[in-house]
């Protein structure tokens, strides 16, 4: 069989993190009550007019500066007319010839994609398909919500690179604060442009769409299968149509749904109730300012200030909540490693297949529990216990570590630790004539832990000694 390439761009909507909406002041919130959060702009009535929300502009020359975009100097808003029940005025406020920002590129493990543009959009309210008698309702509310656009060369050759593309590109925008993504809301949703042609080939094949994918999940089973289908249709001697295609994930196929439209289609001209917007070079060098350093400097950082291996760094800056907890338990407990360890092994384990992970201990615990085999308290062992105990519920730490024997109950300890004094009179005598005694103290809580291999309470155990010590 011939082999084949496989060739992929992928256009991403992101719905900004503004306040309000793009071309409105109605509050852009997930989740109200269905058409509560609308106005004349946002549900087209005629004559009501736009008045555009300078935050979405600054978001979106944001997210440019993190994929070294150009920012063009002048952004121009564009009508795409078609109409759909969802876009009640009819045509959607877009940007066509002049973008805010124009090219690009995003880092992957082994190339590099080049970004086409982004540009910012209003997004369309919501069909609601009831199975009931009430037909179709429409939630007007997402109407408005100032989206980005951003669409990349077709530089993507498999469904892997396609995730770890857009798994990189959320966390670039969520660590930006440009959008929250969250991908069960909506929040980010991609259409995927996908070909063939024979390997080495550079001629690209006709291309089908597949739009709206709203899971890594899906995106990744909709190239696996898109692409098969059409090197079948190849392989046969058919030939692939340009089409938009639907992807039905439940049923895991894909199915013709309409002829592909272009641009002309949509009668795109400028937008005669909105001003072009100039973008001077000065707020971009502001907006600049305010970025935070972004996961791929974090990483470098991790490992060279910090000594996390390369893979450790990797995972953590993946995701900003794992990056923030990790900043916030570094704080409170000096070895990172020691962090990077436990937030690896023990806590991504236990959240790795939630689709909101939760982290069920604060970095203040940790860094508590932490500290504690630090300084020798308990050993590893308990420390997994009293790990799991507060993850099932917010338990006091301290409490927890002086209750903790993890096996041995006070009468064996006290009887080990008479033994212990009688058997080693000449570390009694030590102590005893130590004016701080801390070290020989330690040195018998060593013994203790030597002789339970690490199951007894030290910091019980330091007590009992030191009281009959004392005596
Ligand atoms: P539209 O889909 O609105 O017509 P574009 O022409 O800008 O928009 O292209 C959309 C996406 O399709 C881009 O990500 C581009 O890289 C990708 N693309 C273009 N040609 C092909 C092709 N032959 N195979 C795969 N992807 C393609
Ligand atoms: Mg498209
Ligand atoms: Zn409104």
């Amino acid at each position: 069989m011939q082999e084949y390439d496989i060739v992929i761009g992928l256009e991403v909507h992101a719905e900004l993190s503004t306040k309000s909406k793009v071309f409105c002041s109605c509050k852009n919130e997930f989740g109200a009550i269905p058409n509560s959060n609308c106005c004349p702009v946002c549900i087209g009535l005629p004559g009501a007019l736009p008045v555009l929300n300078k935050k979405a502009v600054e978001l979106v020359i944001k997210a440019g500066l993190t994929i070294d975009s150009e920012i063009n100097d002048l952004a121009v808003f564009e009508r795409k007319n078609y109409f759909y029940p969802d876009l009640s005025k009819a045509y959607q406020i877009s940007q066509l010839v002049r973008p805010i920002c124009v090219g690009g590129e995003l880092k992957l493990k082994n190339k590099i994609v080049r970004v086409n543009r982004i540009h910012l959009e209003e997004d369309a309210g919501k069909l609601i398909h009831s199975s009931g008698d009430a037909g179709t309702l429409i939630d007007y509310n997402r109407g408005g919500v100032p989206l980005m656009e951003l669409v990349t060369e077709p530089d993507i050759s498999s469904a892997e690179e396609a995730v770890e593309f857009l798994t990189k590109l959320r966390s670039l925008l969520v660590f930006a604060e440009v959008a929250e993504c969250k991908m069960e809301q909506g929040g980010m949703r991609c259409d995927v442009n996908i070909s063939v042609k024979p390997k080495g080939s550079n001629v690209l094949g006709n291309r089908t769409e597949m739009k709206n994918l709203n899971s890594f999940k899906s995106v990744y089973r909709a190239i696996e299968f898109e692409s098969e289908r059409q090197i079948e249709l190849l392989e046969k001697g058919e030939k692939v149509v340009q089409e938009t295609r639907k992807w039905d994930d439940d049923a895991g196929i894909s199915y013709a749904m309409r002829k592909k439209e272009t641009s002309q289609d949509y009668r795109y001209f400028p937008d005669p109730d909105l001003l072009a917007v100039r973008i001077k070079r000065d707020e971009v060098e502001n907006i600049k300012r305010t970025l935070p350093l972004m996961p791929d400097e974090l990483k470098k950082k991790y490992v060279s200030e910090f000594g996390l291996t390369d893979y450790d760094a990797e995972i953590i800056t993946k995701e900003k909540f794992l990056i923030n907890f990790f900043e916030e338990t570094i704080k409170l407990h000096s070895n990172p490693k020691n962090v990077a360890n436990w937030l690896i092994t023990e806590i991504l384990s236990k959240i790795k297949d939630e689709d909101q992970p939760n982290i069920k201990i604060s970095p203040e615990n940790l860094a508590k529990i932490l500290n504690f085999i630090a300084e020798g308290k308990i050993t590893r062992t308990v420390a997994k216990e009293i790990f799991a105990k507060v993850w099932e519920k917010d338990e006091n730490i301290d409490a927890l570590v002086k209750t903790m024997g993890g096996g041995i109950s006070d009468d064996e300890l006290e009887n080990l630790i008479l033994r212990i004094i009688s058997s080693n009179p000449k570390a009694v005598e030590d102590f005893k004539a130590s004016p701080t005694p801390e070290k020989q103290l330690k040195w018998f809580v060593g013994q203790v832990m030597k002789e339970t291999r690490g199951k007894a309470n030290a910091v019980k155990a330091e007590e009992k000694i030191k009281n009959i010590l004392s005596k």
